[in-house]
């Protein structure tokens, strides 16, 4: 049976670099470490099938240093997952390695464990949180759990990411749109396209069903895009 996550330790699904395939910071060179697991079970993920190795933190750290070297400069160390929130004890230890070796971190979560982001939101650089709409996850409602995540995050440089399939039920997405312009109105918002064969870009009913939500979203806020994901097109991990 797993141990419940400690200081010293995490279930590392891989540590890798390539290029940031979503978000505004499309493009640049991360270092990207994942973490295994996760706390919610979202339908059309497809990380909880990835199995993790146990990593010290010196372990992590020696192969942030030799990828840097071999295949750097990165912009951003990116913790992502499963939900690095998850691994508190071990995150905090490891953030403050990554600052001691200069690293910038860019945190990806899934915006709803927002005690812990309390407790590391002093090391993050960048906040990459997930809204996350129960009709196209199939999983609870999380609002106030968004709610009082972004109240935090908006301390720091942080953007939005909604998935968003056909499934969409238009009134929830309207609250979640609202509940950014409540909170953090200045916030980019990324809408991206998900769906179950193809990618979602490829759908052409998607993009259009996402152009006008695109637009809904406009009517109160200044920043929305729409971002399928770039390392998908690239065909690159
Ligand atoms: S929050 Fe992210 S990692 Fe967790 S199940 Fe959903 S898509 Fe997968």
């Amino acid at each position: 049976m797993r141990q419940p996550p400690t200081t010293n330790s995490a279930q590392i699904s891989e540590i890798f670099s390539s290029l940031q395939g979503e978000g505004i910071y499309l493009g640049e060179r991360h270092l990207f470490i994942r973490f295994e697991e996760c706390h919610i079970h979202c339908e059309y993920c497809d990380e909880l099938d990835k199995v993790g190795t146990e990593m010290s933190i010196d372990q992590v750290i020696e192969t942030v240093q030799k990828l840097e070297k071999d295949e750097g400069p990165h912009s951003f160390v990116s913790l992502t997952g499963g939900e690095p929130l998850l691994y508190l004890p071990f995150l905090k230890s490891l953030m403050a390695r990554l600052k001691e070796e200069r690293f910038r971190i860019y945190l990806e979560t899934n915006g709803i464990l927002w005690s812990a982001l309390q407790e590391v939101i002093g090391w993050c650089d960048v906040i990459a949180m997930d809204l996350k709409p129960s009709s196209v996850t199939h999983e609870r409602r999380f609002e106030e759990e968004h709610r009082k995540f972004l109240q935090i995050a908006r301390t720091k440089e942080t953007f939005i990411k909604i998935i968003l399939s056909k499934e969409i039920d238009i009134k929830e997405y309207e609250n979640l749109i609202k509940l950014v312009y409540e909170e953090a109105r200045q916030v980019p918002v990324i809408l991206q396209p998900i769906s179950t064969i193809i990618e979602g870009h490829e759908d052409p009913d998607l993009m259009e069903l996402l152009m006008q939500l695109q637009r809904v979203a406009l009517e109160l806020l200044p920043n929305v895009r729409i971002g399928p994901r770039f390392h998908r097109i690239l065909k690159i991990r």
